[in-house]
């Protein structure tokens, strides 16, 4: 077995992993099929017009190569419209007609009749790079934007650097237009080279996709693990992660910090005299209304059922007061459409201020939720404030 011969193979396999890979990716990962089809489509290419240039040896004039040229436009094409369905953006159809036909109609017309390799090289070399370089500037901002600052570059890096290769190559096949045979034939060790660089971008690139689809899938996996499905709020384990900072904010600089506890008032009416669909309606909707009025720094989670938890940070009870006040005049304000009619609820209100360093987050929310109970022994709709801790209340019992 030559050399040659094992980089056939190898490519071959590297080829046939690629596209096995963004096959998995698109049926098990959630990954859009659409991009997982186009990359598969442009490792189909990448591969075939790699096994062309390494079957050179063995194939008679130069039809081969310069279909391979053609191919590794085509691939490149089909990774960056594959790309444009990933990131969700407008694919540039006319365009990569444009780039498709001028490589076509050059090597149909005059590439293969005047047996010119060189020329579809370096006009292959030219179109991957300018797809290459569109493709880098248009996702850039994209992933920039999902992903943020550092993964643009992972994307990015490879996509320019194929433009640097193919700047190379240009240079190259100008330069050995001299040369009695002008391309890379009779140099073993220039087409091993160019061959190993070919591999190592295709794998590289493929990589930077994977990165950007699994970065995307873990985002979207802790997304659903810190959010109820109903309402889009925060869910209650990640209102205790932030609830437990907090704490440790108070410990450390003593900065205080307030939750609330809400209830919908008589909710079960809502879902026995309308139905679950409007409850679930008006759920929205309170959440809503909540996350409208809280301020940036304020996290609000539902905490189960159709009662909520708002963390407000940095904030003494006068203010927290204030805000639990503006909460349930808004929710008050804000009827839920109803056929021709409007359903309007009333929240009950739990304010507990966190000063004492030593309570514990599980104290605190008892407070809230006792204070709670009392606004709706009291009448519901409406506001109150749990007494502070008593001295000596939160310490540990020895
Ligand atoms: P109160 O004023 O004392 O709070 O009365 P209430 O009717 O609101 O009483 P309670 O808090 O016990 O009722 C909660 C109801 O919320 C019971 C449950 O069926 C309903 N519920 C909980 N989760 C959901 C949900 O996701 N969607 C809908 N539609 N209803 C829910
Ligand atoms: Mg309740
Ligand atoms: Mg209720």
């Amino acid at each position: 077995m030559t050399l040659s011969d094992l980089l056939l193979l190898f490519a071959l396999l590297t080829h046939a992993v690629i596209v096995g890979v963004w096959w998995a990716a698109g049926s098990q990962l959630s990954l859009s099929s659409k991009a997982a089809g186009h990359w598969m489509l442009g490792a189909m290419a990448h591969g075939t017009a790699l096994i062309l240039y390494l079957l050179d040896d063995r194939l008679h004039g130069s039809a081969h190569n310069i279909l391979a040229d053609a191919l590794v436009v085509i691939g490149f094409v089909a990774m960056r419209r594959g790309l444009q369905w990933f990131l969700r953006k407008e694919r540039t159809d006319s365009e990569h007609l444009v780039t498709g036909a001028m490589q076509a109609a050059l090597a149909a017309a005059v590439f293969v009749p005047l047996d010119w390799p060189g020329a579809s090289a370096v006009l292959s070399s030219l179109l991957v790079g300018w797809v290459c370089l569109r493709a880098s500037h248009e996702a850039y901002a994209i992933i920039h934007h999902e992903f943020g600052s550092k993964a643009p570059w992972v994307v990015v890096t490879p996509l320019v650097s194929v433009v640097t290769i193919m700047v190379a190559r240009i240079a190259y096949v100008l330069f050995s237009l001299g040369q009695p045979h002008p391309l890379w034939k009779d140099n073993p060790v220039t087409q091993i080279v160019l061959i190993l660089v070919f591999l190592f971008l295709a794998i590289t690139l493929n990589f930077a996709l994977g990165y950007a689809v699994v970065i995307r899938l873990v985002r979207k996996l802790q997304h659903l693990s810190q959010h109820d499905g109903l309402t889009g709020l925060l869910n209650r384990r990640a209102m205790e992660y932030l609830l437990d900072r907090e704490a440790q904010r108070l410990q450390r600089f003593g900065q205080p910090y307030v939750v609330m506890l809400i209830d919908i008032d008589h909710f079960k009416r809502v879902n026995d005299q309308m139905g679950h669909a409007v409850g679930d309606a008006v759920l929205a909707s309170v959440a809503r209304t909540l996350s409208e009025q809280a301020r940036e720094v304020d996290r609000v989670a539902r905490f189960g059922g159709e009662e909520f938890c708002v963390l407000l940070p940095h904030t003494q009870r006068e203010g927290a007061l204030l805000a639990a006040e503006r909460f349930r005049e808004a929710v008050r304000q804000h009827p839920v459409p109803w056929g021709n009619e409007s359903v309007t609820v009333t929240i009950s209100v739990g304010v507990a201020a966190a000063s004492d360093p030593t309570e514990t987050v599980e104290a605190l929310l008892h407070r809230a939720d006792q204070a709670m109970y009392r606004a709706k022994a009291q009448g519901r709709d409406r506001v109150i404030l749990a007494p502070p801790v008593a001295v000596g209340d939160a310490l540990p019992v020895l």
